[in-house]
């Protein structure tokens, strides 16, 4: 089975949502872009054409051509194959004809790359970008990611992944992260070559959560990402049924596309926005 630290983390959380999630049709019909995911994914695209050196030379690399980088993103342009009409489609679903919203959210984007170009080494040129990784794991599994960037170190390599979320601690990311284990893992039994530095550029504050990635603290997530693949191992085998991945209703139901064919995660959601789950209290004036 090959998984992503994201699905594997998205499993952790809710089982029924990562069901949800790799039933092709289900995801496509439920699955809508937000803003924030729009956002993101822009912001992304504009970073690995600032940093490819074919594109960008170093003396290139200004906010000017990184803003016009974004740009293009948001139009869906300069992207090879499918990304340039699915950019396209993002974003008539995410704003549109409603402008103010659409130019809000772009120059908070502007305004992530500033913080970017005033706070990060531009001269970097990557070890790898935006490319896929994978190696065999566990025996019958395969652990994949698309790594934002991989970095020379000297005899190392440093993993660094963009995130435009809301920072968290060092604290925090060494205690719920999947994502920079799973990639250290990756990398340096790909390369076979130790990885010195995993980190979390927190694009809206412009802040650098990373460290490194010591054997214990490798060892421990590299048992949980085992366990997570046992458990949905354990759930495939089970008859279908309601008791088959089963829900965790918790406080991202609010923002789970997936909530229309959820009842539990409907409940919890309305109990916390304090409305009830299906209606309102209010009779109709008629
Ligand atoms: S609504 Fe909540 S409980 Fe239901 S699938 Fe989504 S995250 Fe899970």
């Amino acid at each position: 089975m090959k998984s992503f630290p994201t699905s594997l983390e998205t499993f952790r959380n809710c089982p029924r949502k990562f069901d949800f999630d790799r039933n092709p049709d289900i995801k496509r019909r439920y699955r809508k872009p937000s803003q924030a995911m729009f956002v993101g994914t822009c912001v992304h695209d504009a970073l690995e054409r600032f940093f490819d050196p074919q594109e960008t030379p170093v003396p290139r690399r200004t906010h000017e051509v990184l803003v016009q980088y974004l740009r293009d993103a948001w139009a869906g342009k300069g992207l090879r194959g499918r990304r340039a009409l699915q950019r396209r489609e993002e974003r008539r679903q995410v704003f549109g004809d409603d402008r103010e919203t659409e130019r809000a959210a772009g120059e908070r984007a502007k305004h992530m790359l500033w913080g970017f170009v005033r706070t990060q080494d531009l001269s970097v040129t990557p070890y790898t970008l935006e490319l896929f990784h994978e190696i065999p794991f566990g025996g019958r599994h395969v652990l994949a990611g698309k790594i934002d960037r991989i970095d020379r170190d000297g005899e190392t390599l440093r993993v660094v992944d963009y995130k435009t979320g809301k920072a968290k601690t060092a604290a925090m990311v060494r205690e719920e992260d999947l994502q920079l284990a799973a990639y250290s893992l990756i990398i340096s039994r790909k390369f076979g070559v130790p990885v010195s530095r995993c980190s979390l550029l927190f694009l809206q504050e412009s802040v650098e959560v990373g460290f490194e990635p010591d054997p214990a603290w490798l060892a421990a997530k590299e048992e949980e990402l085992l366990g997570l693949l046992d458990r949905i191992e354990a759930e495939d085998a089970l008859p279908d049924g309601p008791g088959k991945f089963p829900p965790t209703p918790n406080p991202l139901c609010s923002w789970c596309d997936y909530r229309e064919l959820c009842p539990e995660g409907r409940e919890f959601a309305a109990r916390e926005e304090g409305v009830p789950a299906d209606g309102t209290d209010e009779a109709p004036p008629f």
